[in-house]
């Protein structure tokens, strides 16, 4: 699959592009701060491109104000991004040609089932195939789903090593368009990543499950697939994700070296604490000088004492 050239990269660029993909569903806390921190350091340590995309395809749950909330919260810590932003909701008929095109091919199918016919079959989380023969296109409000099949999925995540996974055994058939008509996050995900040019997706563990399915979208597609590192995610006390969910409170703006320090401890960074009292700049040039990944080497969570 041919994508226009875009105005962001350079195609063929051989250095590192990473990116930070928020969705604007509230401000910034400090478990997405983290993961911003992680990608930036990374793509930064190898003289490389770091770009900013804005996951706003989900309209039900973005909030207002968010996405600038988010741009100021990345300024004033110093995580500046590359480029200009890139928003999701103006690449919507880009993706709708790409589904189009694999819906052409027979790779992708109407699914009317719903939650309940779902649970009340099985009950798994592994759709089963039911929509996957029909022959007439539904008049009724209907997801689009992608056909899997018996192929294993196996990458080498740089923090947590190689992943082998099965999409038929563990996933069956998944969604790529909602029947609200929202493209799915799956989808999006890469044909953003091959539109922007990334070729080093940092994000928390919790995707980890979700990267299967991108890879075998690009494999469909025939795009070339990113090198991967899922860093650990911060949980609270109670051992929960720090999220919208559990009340995690916005960033302080007022203290960004405080924070940042904090970040680089939970980035097992060890920053040494004579620069605690240091301006953001310099602690992050310490960290760009300084960043070694592999300190997080298996690690899945990291427990933070303030959030
Ligand atoms: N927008 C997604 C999130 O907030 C991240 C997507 C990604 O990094 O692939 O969890
Ligand atoms: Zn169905």
């Amino acid at each position: 699959m041919k994508f226009a050239k875009n105005k962001w990269v350079e195609p063929g660029n051989p250095h590192t592009i990473g990116r930070f993909a928020p969705s604007p569903t509230g401000p910034l806390h400090l478990g997405s701060l983290y993961t911003a921190l992680a990608s930036f350091l990374q793509a930064r340590s190898q003289q490389g491109r770091w770009l900013l995309r804005i996951d706003d395809l989900d309209t039900p749950r973005n909030i207002k104000g968010a996405t600038d909330a988010i741009l100021k919260t990345l300024e004033a810590f110093g995580l500046l991004w590359d480029d200009e932003v890139y928003y999701q909701s103006r690449h919507i008929d880009v993706y709708n040609g790409v589904i189009s095109d694999l819906q052409r091919s027979g790779l992708i199918y109407p699914c009317t089932c719903s939650r309940k016919t779902l649970a009340t079959d099985g009950g798994t989380d592994i759709y089963p195939g039911i929509c996957r023969d029909r022959q007439a296109p539904p008049d009724e409000p209907h997801a689009l789903r992608v056909k899997v099949d018996n192929r294993s999925i196996a990458f080498q995540d740089e923090l947590q090593g190689l992943i082998s996974h099965k999409l038929a055994e563990q996933d069956g058939d998944f969604i790529v368009k909602r029947k609200d008509n929202i493209i799915a996050y799956q989808f999006a995900v890469v044909i953003d990543d091959d539109l922007q040019h990334v070729n080093h997706i940092v994000r928390g563990y919790d995707l980890l499950d979700e990267t299967p399915k991108q890879i075998y979208l690009q494999q469909l597609l025939g795009l070339s697939a990113p090198r991967y590192m899922h860093v650990p995610v911060i949980v609270d006390e109670q051992g929960y994700k720090l999220s919208k969910q559990t009340q995690a409170t916005a960033v302080d703006l007022k203290a960004p070296q405080r924070v940042i320090f904090e970040l680089l401890r939970l980035l097992k960074q060890n920053p040494p604490v004579e620069l605690q009292q240091a301006p953001a700049a310099d602690l992050l040039d310490w960290a760009i000088e300084h960043w070694n990944a592999d300190l997080l080497k298996n690690a899945h969570a990291m427990s933070a004492d303030f959030g």
